[in-house]
């Protein structure tokens, strides 16, 4: 058996923690610190209840409190680099006690969200192909991050610091993107999905296919090692339409985006070339061993961006690692006959 995405992320291999947001320190946070004796962190259960009366002010904020009470999800605070993070295999929602509460509010939101789409569908699943994994993965993250600016947009009245909070957060672009799209047609879902889409053009992207890649490359290792045939693992094919339907509706169960192909274009369904080339060395063993075909696993729908911009797609840059392989073996078998004269 290979371990579960949370366990492979809990053994801490990695730098980026599943479902937690990179903690981007604010300016002032910094400066403040500096200049200040760092203030007693707030982990008292009085804090908590704070912060839920800071979701009950709006609607999303309160059906992310009755699903947790449904889930019966245990909500903690522990120090940590991130902001939050959920975890399945515990059903536990756990907060930095160093952030603020407007911070903490979205991040609240944000990780509870993660708990619901682990009620909907089966999220970072071993048993799918990189295509399906990676779609998912970034699916996931986006609907989670736009889920946070909904319901900053619904308190900006009541508490405007929580739009400010975001506004001044890595995460702006998406704030500010949903603020574009709901000026212009004053339609929450729209804006919402807009927001969403616009994650995908976060530098956080990245990390995120960092650590999906750094998995999958995991699994590879392990199947290959295998004695016993998994054959399901790496290569089920999932559906972006069915992905798109169970996750993005809101809490009402009404949809927000409904066309799956804006995830499979390559400005969404990509990774870099390094990433591309460390997902092609581990999965060309497991493909030889289990009889896999790039197209099984989808890697032809996965553009790779160079680093110049240029773009290709997963099993070109997969060729390329097999035919560098093969070169470095010639050159090595050269060597060895010339050093035996
Ligand atoms: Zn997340």
């Amino acid at each position: 058996m290979v371990a579960s995405y949370q366990e492979f992320m809990a053994q801490g291999s990695v730098e980026h923690f599943p479902s937690g947001q990179k903690n981007a320190q604010h300016h002032n946070t910094m400066t403040l610190s500096k200049l200040f004796r760092r203030p007693r962190i707030d982990q008292s259960p009085e804090r908590m209840e704070r912060l839920k009366k800071m979701l009950s002010e709006s609607k999303t904020g309160r059906q992310t409190l009755e699903f947790l009470e449904q889930k019966g999800s245990e909500m903690i605070f522990e120090p940590m680099k991130y902001y939050g993070y959920f975890s399945p295999d515990k059903n536990l929602v756990a907060l930095n006690p160093k952030m603020s509460d407007e911070d903490l509010a979205v991040t609240f939101v944000h990780e509870v969200r993660h708990a619901w789409q682990d009620s909907q569908m089966k999220t970072t699943d071993p048993k799918s192909n990189p295509r399906s994994f990676l779609v998912n993965g970034f699916l996931i993250e986006a609907d989670a991050c736009a889920a946070e600016v909904m319901y900053a947009h619904e308190m900006r009245e009541k508490n405007p610091k929580i739009w400010d909070a975001h506004q001044k957060s890595g995460y702006a672009p998406m704030s500010t993107e949903f603020e574009k799209t709901f000026n212009e047609t004053g339609d929450t879902e729209k804006a919402r999905e807009s927001a969403l889409l616009k994650w995908y053009d976060l530098k956080v992207k990245r990390s995120y296919g960092d650590t999906y890649v750094k998995y999958m490359a995991y699994i590879a290792r392990a199947l290959k090692k295998q004695k016993e045939m998994e054959p399901q693992y790496l290569s089920t094919n999932k559906s972006t339409q069915k992905m798109v339907d169970k996750l993005c509706v809101d809490y009402d169960k009404k949809p927000f985006m409904t066309d799956g192909k804006k995830l499979e274009t390559p400005e969404k369904l990509f990774i870099n070339e390094e990433q591309a080339k460390k997902l092609s060395k581990a999965l060309i063993p497991y493909m030889a061993k289990y009889n896999r075909t790039p197209e099984k696993l989808g890697l032809p729908q996965i553009t790779v961006v160079r680093p110049d911009g240029t773009k290709t797609t997963c099993d070109m840059i997969m060729q390329q690692v097999k035919d560098e392989q093969k070169l470095n073996n010639a050159l090595k078998a050269m060597n060895n006959k010339n050093q035996g004269r």
